[in-house]
């Protein structure tokens, strides 16, 4: 079973953001901590008997979480969870939030993999996003993180920035790929309502998804022409392309992202939190005072009434099917038919065979081996081949 553990702290907002977090204060993130804690307590007993696997601490910004909080917060998933000797311990880190001594911390408790959230190399396009870090700081928190011993880490990156030029990517791709990480994610930079980009990009947006010509954002060719650079530039220097935003070396997957693409269960603790269980999906609290209030009728050790959930989704045959087909068709490896029937006790034919046919007629899917992938056709439109495979 995997462990996810959201940190909805951020020392800023950033101008594309519409994820949950906000730059709460430290009464605040004091008393979520504690409330984590008791979430987390409560889980394990609940769920007792079950090992953990992958944890992931996402956010949100955890290494602004002060480092004593956070430690309380993996000293509870120790006592709490049977936690596998070799289980990826992963967690989001923001240029410019963490010191060299906080990299020590977090060792103790177990992180072996970092993500380090850069975007861009270029210093003009962090200040458009309102990142809190220069391409400087970010070089230092690298350098800190493998002092600390952490081999394993991973660069995150934007593609479709506004005003980004394929010479400006592909410096921020040089500057990675110079300092040799283990895994590069590469995003396209989504226009999200809510947002401060929202306000300022959202008829460039429109434009650019009508394939017309835009003012600030790339058009859809350059955008086009800027996924495809990433991933050439990528595969020159031995990063694998596993899912669609995902590049590893030596095999060096987030195995973490991985189980959520499979379908492993997973447990996820904190301010809007999904979970899978069984056949269950469920979602947290997204309300901070709610949230900490529901938490406070557990005690410390987690005893106590299960707490409400916002959300539950009872998962029909169809839904798991198809859940099944999207997560997995994102991977490059796609999803053998074995395992599908090993799963529903069916064929794979008995849901798509029309769709399948059709989809490899157009050259957005691949059929062979045993396998079923998305071609490189298929990944580059891979919002709308996805889609074929919800059922109704
Ligand atoms: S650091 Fe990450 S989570 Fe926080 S506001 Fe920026 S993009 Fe959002």
């Amino acid at each position: 079973m995997e462990l996810y553990i959201h940190i909805p702290f951020c020392m800023k907002k950033c101008d594309y953001c519409d994820f949950l977090s906000a730059p709460y204060d430290l009464d605040v993130r004091r008393a979520y901590t504690k409330a984590l804690c008791r979430e987390i307590a409560f889980f394990g007993k609940k769920l007792a008997g079950e090992r953990i696997e992958t944890i992931f601490i996402g956010g949100g910004t955890p290494s602004w979480l002060e480092t004593e909080l956070l430690d309380a917060v993996m000293q509870t998933v120790h006592a709490s969870f049977a936690v596998e000797k070799e289980a990826e311990i992963s967690m989001e880190c923001n240029p410019g939030t963490v010191s060299a001594a906080a990299f020590a911390s977090y060792r103790r408790w177990g992180l072996n993999r970092l993500s380090i959230g850069l975007q861009s190399a270029n210093d003009d396009e962090l200040a458009l996003l309102g990142r809190i870090h220069n391409f400087d700081r970010f070089l230092r928190t690298y350098e800190n993180a493998r002092k600390a011993g952490i081999y394993n880490i991973n660069i995150d990156i934007m593609t479709g920035l506004p005003g980004q030029t394929p010479q400006k990517l592909y410096f921020t791709l040089q500057q990675v790929i110079g300092l040799r990480p283990e895994h590069i994610s590469a995003y396209a930079l989504m226009i999200e309502k809510g947002t401060p980009f929202y306000e300022r990009y959202k008829f460039d947006a429109v434009r650019q998804h009508a394939g017309m010509a835009t003012e600030e954002l790339p058009d859809d060719d350059t955008a086009y022409q800027l996924t495809k650079l990433t991933e050439q530039v990528l595969k020159e220097h031995g990063f694998l392309r596993y899912e669609i935003s995902n590049f590893a070396k030596d095999g060096l997957v987030c195995r973490h992202n991985v189980g959520y693409w499979t379908r492993v269960p997973y447990l996820g603790v904190g301010l809007g939190a999904a979970s899978l269980l069984g056949h269950t999906r469920y979602a947290n609290e997204r309300d901070m005072d709610s949230y900490l209030y529901q938490c406070s009728l557990l005690s410390e050790d987690g005893s106590g009434e299960s707490p409400v959930w916002a959300g539950v989704d009872e998962l029909s045959r169809k839904d798991e099917v198809a859940e099944y087909m999207y997560l997995g068709l994102r991977m490059t490896d796609g999803i053998s038919r074995v395992g599908f029937e090993q799963t529903f006790g069916q064929s794979i034919d008995t849901y798509y065979k029309e769709t399948m046919e059709q989809l490899r007629n157009e050259g957005m899917l691949s059929l062979d081996g045993g396998r079923v992938r998305l071609t490189e056709q298929g990944m580059d439109l891979s919002n709308r081949v996805l889609a074929e495979f919800l059922l109704d």
